[in-house]
């Protein structure tokens, strides 16, 4: 008997009533330990029945599946209620996070979902967003679900730390988030309760901090390598957050909301979101000054325009870009490039669908008239004549309404193609024009499933967290701000990324890290000689479950009353990394089968002695 066999139970140990509805003993002693561990089994582990009845509509694709194979429920619209089996692919991320953010140090905490009004309402967030679920308790004190922590943590901190030796630290969290989005999308991918790692870092400088991010980006690489999946890290916008440096982590999918740019020739990666710094140059302009020199040059045949309007709907803009240079004649306009050609007094809504109408029915509203704007925006590569032709066009609008017009020019850029206009395939490379590489550009649709950002001073400064100085309290407001980092992982949106990136029309397909179990074990529990194929399954559990220095995380399907191909069936749309099945082979020739759909491997011949070594073989590899 070869020696994976010792020490397991033998045929004696199954009871008659096993043949009924289940087969198995439940206990298993491992091989190399003392321990006795109950084997995992189908029958005893809850999966909503029957789902893979429902037919598709349209193309299965990740969210789908998931629902479809017992993973998780919608309980509104954005709301969800995990099931068993997508809690464990949960655990797994979790573990995941853990075992990467432990690498950097940072010690695990969590901090209360609720949060007070008053203090976000000190970092100037409050009235910034829109997507807080506010609430106010018995006596009338407002209150919100957080939607991220970097007040909570920062004020915790604040309160803690008494001495510059207690710097630098590192805390993070796995926990619910609540965001009322705009617009809840894909299942678990924009959740309004989702779960999110959030990790936050306080260093007494500049420099450590910098330092600090470099780390987490290495920790993060690390993390996504194991999932073994192509991702992107690209270049990001650190947005409402504050800080300057910022890095996303995107699975390439259709699915995706985002749009990152990157180079066939060297590491240019960003999101389009990501548009660095430019000069303009802003004029008020009367709306009947004469149209001077010539108008003919860059004509609307060489220029696209496009309209938005301020989140406040007091700005109407008007960007205009010069195709002249584009490589598509579908260019069109970087709604995040127009956002940058204004300070924090004028915000770009890029959510608008029909600007003109909303900031007509404002104007005949009547409400405020005197502080309406409108921007004309033009791009470094449209000249003075154009720009006053433009606004010409409009002069009646902006008369009648008694409108102020201002023209924003950019000033300064050395590219040779509109700032304004979004990136297409085929584009040069910015870094590579300027390096003479040649590179030529790629965009790719993506899901953003983790982001890092410095925050340098945004927060401490905001909640007068300090690097204390010996001897001096915080309340002292002496010495420097401290230096944070916040870091975020999308735990929910990860697993909606996974299933999307790998499934097939048969089902979903996990990477090991992830899977809910590792491997399962389908034995045909319908043919009189079960009593040995049961047996030979619970030789292959023991083995894989029990090796000492690669453990896997195995399922028997010993549902005595499903049908063997259902059993099949289920697997697949479950997506167990790897299947070994002991059936009708074993019975004739005593081998079982192996199949790994992730790296699309049937082996119908595998004896009993090779299939726990194959196995962990095909599990290393995905
Ligand atoms: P998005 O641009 O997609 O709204 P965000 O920039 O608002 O994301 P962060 O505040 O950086 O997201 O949150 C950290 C991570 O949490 C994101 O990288 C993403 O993976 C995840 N996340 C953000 N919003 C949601 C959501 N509504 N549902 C599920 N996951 C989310
Ligand atoms: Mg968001």
């Amino acid at each position: 008997m070869p020696s994976i066999f010792r020490g397991l139970p033998t045929l004696k140990a199954l009871s008659p009533q096993h043949n009924v509805k289940t087969f198995s003993t439940t206990a298993t002693v491992h091989a190399h330990s003392s321990q006795i561990t109950p084997r995992q089994l189908r029958s005893r582990f809850w999966i909503p029945q029957a789902t893979i009845k429902q037919q598709n509509e349209g193309v299965p694709y990740g969210r789908q599946l998931l629902v479809r194979a017992g993973y998780f429920r919608q309980a509104y619209s954005g709301i969800f209620h995990m099931l068993p089996l997508g809690l464990r692919v949960q655990s797994k991320v979790e573990a995941l996070v853990d075992k990467h953010m432990q690498s950097l140090g940072a010690s695990k905490v969590s901090l209360s979902s609720i949060s007070s009004q008053k203090l976000w309402d000190r970092t100037g967030r409050l009235n910034k967003g829109s997507e807080f679920f506010k609430f106010k308790d018995r006596r009338h004190a407002d209150w919100l679900l957080a939607p991220t922590h970097e007040e909570e943590i920062t004020a915790l901190v604040q309160d803690l730390i008494h001495a510059p030796g207690h710097l630098p630290i590192r805390l993070y969290q796995v926990s619910r988030k609540y965001r009322d989005e705009r617009r809840p999308r894909g299942g678990l991918l924009r959740g309004r309760e989702f779960i999110m790692k959030d990790l936050y870092t306080f260093d007494s400088t500049e420099a450590d901090a910098h330092a600090t991010y470099a780390d987490v980006r290495k920790a993060y690489s690390n993390l996504f390598d194991e999932l073994k999946l192509p991702y992107i890290e690209a270049r990001a916008d650190s947005g409402n957050m504050g800080g300057d440096l910022s890095h996303e982590f995107h699975f390439p999918s259709n699915l995706g909301e985002d749009d990152i740019i990157t180079c066939t020739n060297c590491d240019y990666a960003k999101n389009e979101e990501f548009v660095p710094s430019f000069k303009t140059v802003q004029q008020a302009v009367e709306a009947d000054a004469q149209v001077t020199g010539d108008t003919t040059s860059h004509g609307p045949s060489n220029l696209v325009s496009q309209s938005f309007l301020s989140k406040d709907r007091k700005c109407f803009i008007k960007a205009y870009a010069s195709t002249e240079a584009a490589s598509s004649n579908t260019a069109s306009i970087n709604p995040f490039a127009v956002k940058e050609c204004f300070d924090d007094q004028v915000e770009v809504d890029t959510g608008v669908e029909d600007p003109i109408a909303l900031f007509n029915a404002r104007i005949e509203s009547g409400e405020n008239q005197a502080q309406l704007k409108v921007y004309y925006v033009f791009d470094q590569l449209i000249n003075n004549d154009v720009v006053q032709r433009q606004i010409h066009e409009d002069k009646k609008w902006l008369h009648e309404n008694k409108l102020r017009a201002f023209a924003v020019k950019i000033a300064d850029s050395s590219a040779s193609q509109s700032i304004l206009l979004k990136k297409r395939d085929g584009d040069p490379c910015p870094q590579c024009e300027i390096q003479k590489g040649g590179g030529k550009l790629k965009v790719t649709k993506a899901i953003e499933v983790g982001h890092t950002f410095h925050l340098g001073d945004r927060y401490s400064s905001k909640l007068d967290l300090l690097v204390p100085t010996a001897g001096q309290k915080n309340v002292d407001k002496k010495g420097a701000y401290v230096s944070m980092g916040c870091h975020g992982i999308g735990v929910s949106r990860l697993i909606a990324a996974v299933a999307s990136a790998l499934s097939d029309d048969r089902g979903l397909i996990w990477p090991r890290v992830v899977a809910p179990f590792e491997v399962l074990v389908v034995v045909n529990t319908k043919q009189k000689d079960m009593a040995e194929t049961v047996e030979v399954g619970n030789q292959i559990y023991d083995d894989l479950a029990g090796h000492p220095g690669n453990p896997a995380d195995v399922l028997i399907d010993d549902r005595g009353d499903v049908d063997y191909g259902w059993k099949l069936k289920d697997a697949d749309l479950i997506g167990y990394p790897v299947v070994v099945v002991v059936g009708k082979r074993w019975m004739k020739r005593k081998f079982v089968e192996i199949q790994c759909r992730h790296l699309n491997v049937k082996e119908n011949e595998v004896s009993l002695a090779d299939a726990p070594g194959r196995v962990r073989q095909l599990l290393d590899r995905i």
